[in-house]
C-alpha cells in the first residue's frame, strides 16, 4: 500500500491545504485487496487539515471514476466514485508499526503526530463505491435460464415465466 503520512506537527493554527494527484493511492491498495476496476478519469483529492484543541479537523473531497464490471448484466461500465468528508482525528498514543491497525489515523513518531493521508484516502473511496455496483439503476441483468443480457435483448423464456397460461400447463404435468 502506499504509504503518506503528514507531518502534522507544523500545521499553523488555521489550517492547511493539500491535494493529491497521486494515482498510486488509489491503484496501490485496489490491487493489494483485490478491488475491480480500472481507472478511467484520474482521482484527486482536496484536503484541509485544521488543528483542533486535542486532535485535528479533516474535510475535504474527492472524486474520480473507474471502469469495471456490473454485479447483474457483467458488462464493464464507468462508475464514477466522489465523496465529501469531515472527520475528527486523534493522536490515538504512541505506536509500534504492529498496532497500526488500531491506532487510528495518526499516529505518533518520537511525539509528533502524523496523519495517515494514504489510508483515510482509501478508506473513503471504499465507502463512497457502491456495494453493488450496477452498470444502470434497473440492469435487468442475465437471463438465468439462457444466459442472454436482458438488457439487449428478451428472450422467450422472461415471457413463459409470466404466461399464467403456461403455468396452469406446468401443474397439470405434476399431476
Ligand atoms: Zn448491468
Ligand atoms: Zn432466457
Amino acid at each position: 500500500m502506499t504509504e503518506l503520512w503528514i507531518a502534522l506537527t507544523d500545521i499553523p493554527a488555521e489550517g492547511r491545504d493539500f491535494s493529491f494527484t497521486d494515482q498510486s493511492l488509489w491503484t496501490g491498495p485496489m490491487a493489494e485487496f483485490h478491488v475491480p476496476g480500472k481507472i478511467v478519469k484520474p482521482f484527486s483529492a482536496r484536503m484541509r487539515i485544521v488543528p483542533q484543541d486535542k486532535g485535528f479537523l479533516v474535510t475535504g473531497d474527492f472524486s474520480g471514476s473507474v471502469r469495471l464490471p456490473c454485479v447483474r448484466c457483467a458488462e464493464e461500465f464507468e462508475q464514477p466514485v466522489s465523496g465529501g468528508f469531515e472527520a475528527f482525528e486523534e493522536p490515538a498514543g504512541e505506536t509500534g508499526a504492529d498496532d497500526l491497525e488500531d491506532a487510528g489515523r495518526v499516529r505518533l513518531v518520537k511525539g509528533a503526530p502524523q496523519f495517515d493521508a494514504a489510508g483515510f484516502l482509501w478508506e473513503q473511496f471504499l465507502l463512497a463505491m457502491p456495494e453493488n455496483p450496477l452498470c444502470v439503476e434497473d440492469c435487468k441483468g442475465l437471463c438465468p435460464q439462457c444466459g442472454v443480457n436482458r438488457n439487449k435483448e428478451l428472450c422467450a423464456c422472461v415471457e413463459n415465466k409470466g404466461d399464467p397460461r403456461l403455468a396452469v400447463l406446468r401443474n397439470l404435468k405434476l399431476h
